[in-house]
Formats: structure tokens, sequence, C-alpha cells
């Protein structure tokens, strides 16, 4: 996955396009993420079991990688993402725009 928690990134695709957001939680199985403020839903939850909220609540809903893009720190734009490795051996990653290592 070129997409982790903590990332921010923009949505390419679905009806939050143009909306940027951290990465809450991240899928890799499924390759979706979950990102803040996007993709919500609403859920009627009963107060029923360890539910103690009831009503209509709003959550994220995993949305998946292909219609994000990460935003590269360095360089602020949206970007693929490619791979490189360290002398030490470990793998980060790298912006396809600027050249940087995001990680
Ligand atoms: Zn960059």
């Amino acid at each position: 996955m070129k997409i982790r928690k903590d990332d921010t990134v923009l949505v390419i695709a679905g009806k939050d396009k143009g909306k940027k957001g951290s990465v809450r939680q991240s899928l890799p199985k499924e390759s979706r993420v979950v990102v803040d403020g996007v993709n919500k839903v609403k859920r009627h939850m009963r107060p029923r079991g360890t539910v103690r909220q009831a009503g209509i609540i709003e959550r994220e809903a995993p949305i998946h990688v292909s219609n994000v893009m990460l935003l590269c720190t360095k360089c602020n734009q949206p970007t693929r993402v490619s791979f490189r490795f360290l002398e030490d051996g470990s793998r980060v990653r790298v912006c396809r725009r600027c050249g940087e290592v995001i990680d």
C-alpha cells in the first residue's frame, strides 16, 4: 500500500472529489483507507448492547486507494509514489513530482 495512516490525501473520485484529509486508518487487505471527513455515511444506531449512542450518527466509510492521491509533504502536490531502497535496506516512498523522499 502506498497510502498509510496519518498521510494527507486528496480525493480524486467520488462524491467527495477535491477534498483533502488525513488518513485515519488504512486497510491494506481491502486496498482501502478511511479519510477524515470523507465519504461520510449516516448510520442509524439503536441503543443496544455496548452501543450507547442512539440516533443517527455520521461516520466515515472506507474508500478505495485508487480514489485518492497522496499529497507530498515536500512539494504539497498530489502525486504518485514510487519506492526506493536505502543503503540500510529499508524501503521509502518517493514523490514522483519532486523526487523527494516522503517518509
Ligand atoms: Zn513532492
